[in-house]
């Protein structure tokens, strides 16, 4: 753990194609407000919208730049699904949970929806084309059957419909799928432009940001706490710890880091297509996952192919992790073959015990929103709304995302090595079609 690192900006496709980037400067001299978030991604910047709303006095304070953690390097898949499906959190918690659990995904899409147009932010370029979910075998198909037959008998909700092998070859332009289910909920988007669009407008109501600025300690004070930083102070009555996977920078996020495994997710972006690939490949603009254990996903940016999955265990990427994404890219689209890879980056996705997002307090003076296992773009974005609702001393309805308090990981001091167990379980598992 290092005090202030570094933080180059990665080599990530949104990087390249981010447009008005809100500079912001770095904290310096004593200040004093109602709230202090830690962290500049989606949970920190929403957090920050709502509590201005509710008429308290707030501040983020961002290690880097906004947007560099997981928000601004993700697969900007637009989802309202956990890692759980619903049906499953039905049996194990009841059906008033699952539809709780439901609505909060609904709520989270649609309030993506919300934020790009009250901010105006065109260049995010979202769009609600729905999700495939691509049956890589016939057991995973009939569970897909299985859970949009659920969803509409049980919660009402007529969103998927089940699509055939042929089917599926012309939505995705691959003959590798023996079915699939759409899923006319969420879409996609450009991810950094869209956390830097609602920078741009907690600018404009002029609410504080201050960027390369690590919150390097959290105390508590008399009568609230005191937030240090390399160039400055910040004393308030409550803090939000908004840091997700990035939460082992400083120690002054220790109280969350222990409830987190942090797995690396790589993306390689392909050159604009032209021809065959270009046109029908993905044609419909939707997300993709397969239903593999180790799951693949894919989607368009404009003309590229994005392809993502597991990336490096450990601390950097590795050759061997984007050369096995590029392998599965094209054994299911050969077309790619000659596309040159362009764009190559990672980052770190927050696995928790029961794979389900924790919200809540710490003690009287720290709320924190973390865990949300690599399906954040749309919850981490509207969980903003129910931390302010906390921090005001409410107690909103958020499923099992309140049910329990932050659990630590029982093999925290050895969590790599277990990931990488569990992950080649997984592997072996797909590799013999179980
Ligand atoms: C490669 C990848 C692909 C993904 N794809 C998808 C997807 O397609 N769809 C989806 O729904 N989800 C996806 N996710 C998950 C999603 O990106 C995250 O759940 C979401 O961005 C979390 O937002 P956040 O604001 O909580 O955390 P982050 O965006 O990670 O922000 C945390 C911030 O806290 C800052 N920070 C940390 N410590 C300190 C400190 N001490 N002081 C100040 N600042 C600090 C960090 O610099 C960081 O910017 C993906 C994640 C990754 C990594």
């Amino acid at each position: 753990m290092t005090a202030h690192p570094p933080f180059p900006d990665i080599a990530s496709l949104w990087q390249q194609t981010a447009t008005d980037r809100p500079v912001f400067g770095a904290l310096a001299g004593g200040h004093q407000f109602d709230v202090a978030i830690i962290g500049g991604g989606y949970t920190g910047m929403t957090t920050a919208r709502y509590l201005a709303r509710r008429g308290l006095s707030t501040v983020v304070l961002e290690a880097s730049r906004i947007g560099w953690g997981a928000s601004g390097r993700n697969g900007g898949v637009v989802s309202g699904k956990f890692r759980i499906s619903f049906s499953d959190i039905a049996s194990r918690h009841g059906l008033d949970t699952a539809r709780r659990m439901h609505d909060l995904g609904i709520e989270s899409i649609d309030h993506v929806g919300e934020l790009v147009e009250d901010y105006g932010i065109v260049a995010a370029d979202y769009r609600p084309t729905g999700s495939l979910r691509c049956a890589h075998n016939a057991v995973s198909l009939a569970s897909l059957k299985k859970e949009a037959d659920w969803l509409r008998q049980a919660l009402g909700d007529n969103a998927c419909s089940m699509l055939s092998a042929e089917e599926m070859a012309t939505e995705t332009g691959s003959r590798d799928f023996v079915g699939g289910m759409l899923n006319t909920h969420g879409g996609i988007i450009h991810p950094l432009n869209f956390v830097l669009g609602i920078a741009t407008g907690l600018k404009a109501a002029g609410i504080p940001i201050f960027e390369n600025t690590p919150v390097t300690d959290l105390r508590r004070e008399e009568s609230g706490v005191l937030l240090e930083t390399p160039g400055g102070t910040i004393t308030a009555r409550q803090a939000v710890i908004a840091t997700n996977s990035y939460s082992d920078l400083t120690k002054a996020t220790a109280a969350v880091r222990k409830a987190i495994i942090p797995f690396r997710s790589a993306m390689i972006a392909t050159e604009p297509l032209s021809g065959r690939a270009g046109s029908q490949l993905l044609a419909k603009g939707r997300s993709y996952t397969e239903t593999r254990r180790m799951m693949r996903w894919f989607r368009k940016a404009g003309d590229r192919l994005l392809y993502g999955g597991r990336g490096a265990f450990g601390k950097t990427d590795s050759e061997s992790a984007f050369a096995a994404l590029h392998k599965a890219m094209v054994r299911q689209f050969p077309e790619l073959s000659d596309a040159a890879v362009t764009h190559r980056w990672s980052g770190l996705v927050a696995m928790t015990m029961d794979s389900i997002p924790h919200v809540g307090r710490l003690d009287d003076r720290i709320v924190y929103a973390v865990g949300y296992n690599g399906t954040g773009v749309a919850l981490a974005s509207t969980m903003g709304k129910h931390v302010a609702a906390i921090v005001a001393g409410e107690n909103p309805d958020l499923g099992l995302l309140t049910s329990e308090r932050l659990k630590s990981v029982p093999f925290y001091p050895i969590r790599e090595p277990a990931v990488r167990l569990v992950a080649g379980w997984y592997q072996f598992l797909d590799a013999i079609g179980r």
